[in-house]
């Protein structure tokens, strides 16, 4: 899937073929050892503001570097820590090094205005009881404003969920933290329901703006999008666009309204150091 641009050391391998060659139950095995011998790894994927194409922040994305397969991405691995529980441990690691490298990044002044990070939450962690505890430990350790933390929940996690499920999300949204609603559009929770939940960003899923990759726009696409950005913004509600592959798309996107966006036109996901050089491609553009 993601082929080489610019710099990369390697191709994660299609997620279809690949869980195929490799046994699950041979990387289920191997996961907590896995963690013990820190073979994850992260990569950021900056966040771009659509109108002055400044970075704003990077979302977080594991990797486990495996001895006998290489690199694998999350889809080869997330589902199955899931499974068996591990993904709270890993988890709680993922936002430890992510909050850490924010901090860093914070101190040396990587980009313009506040560096923000985004994390993944997956369903488990969600319910799990020491969410807010954990997260809160994560902040005092690393010394990162809550306002810089962007939790992202998908839309199919929360769907049901009732007042008492969503107070931990409430909680630390009243701390400062972000929530943002990944892969928005995909699931099929009512839109009224959105003004229920502790949310204020919703990612919407690339499958909208695929029919932007090219002039002239697909308009239904354009239609939904509007439709999307007009309702997020009447809830006090950013917009982030994932998937942005081209600069037609981008343009596109941010004539609709989108406040930020993501994708390889801007950068695939790297190393926590490449977050500098953009920033300084940015300025200098
Ligand atoms: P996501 O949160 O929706 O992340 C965006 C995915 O889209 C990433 O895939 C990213 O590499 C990919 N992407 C970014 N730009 C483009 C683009 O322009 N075109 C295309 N085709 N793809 C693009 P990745 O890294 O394979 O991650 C897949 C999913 O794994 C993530 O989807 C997220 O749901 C999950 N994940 C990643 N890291 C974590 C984590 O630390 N914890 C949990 N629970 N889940 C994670
Ligand atoms: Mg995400
Ligand atoms: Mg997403
Ligand atoms: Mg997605």
């Amino acid at each position: 899937r993601a082929k080489a641009a610019g710099g990369n050391r390697y191709e994660l391998a299609d997620a279809d073929s690949d869980a195929r060659a490799i046994a699950r139950h041979d990387l289920t095995n191997c996961l907590p050892a896995a963690l013990d011998n820190g073979e994850f790894f992260i990569e950021y994927q900056p966040l771009v503001r659509l109108h002055d194409g400044t970075v704003r922040g990077a979302e977080a994305l594991v990797r486990w570097l495996h001895p006998v397969h290489g690199v694998l991405g999350p889809d080869q691995f997330i589902p199955l820590a899931e499974s068996t529980g591990l993904i709270v441990p890993l988890g709680r690691w993922v936002l430890q090094e992510a909050a850490r490298q924010a901090r860093a990044w914070r101190a040396e002044g990587t980009c313009e205005g506040p560096m923000r990070v985004n994390v993944n939450l997956s369903p488990s962690q969600l319910r799990h009881p020491s969410l807010v505890a954990d997260t809160v430990a994560v902040l005092d350790s690393s010394g990162l404003d809550p306002s810089a933390l962007c939790l992202e929940v998908t839309e199919n996690a929360l769907i049901g969920a009732d007042e008492e499920e969503l107070r931990p999300l409430r909680q630390l949204a009243d701390l400062g933290v972000d929530i943002a609603l990944d892969d928005f559009g995909t699931g099929y929770s009512n839109l009224s329901y959105l003004r229920r939940l502790p949310v204020s960003t919703l990612k919407l899923d690339r499958s909208f703006t695929r029919g932007m990759q090219c002039a002239p726009a697909d308009p239904v696409d354009v239609k939904i999008v509007e439709g999307i950005v007009s309702l997020a913004h009447t809830l006090d509600l950013s917009v982030t666009v994932e998937g942005v592959e081209t600069g037609t798309q981008a343009e596109h996107l941010r004539i609709l309204g989108c406040d930020t966006a993501q994708g390889w036109y801007y950068a695939r996901p790297g190393p926590p150091e490449r977050l500098h050089t953009l920033s300084l491609v940015d300025a200098a553009s």
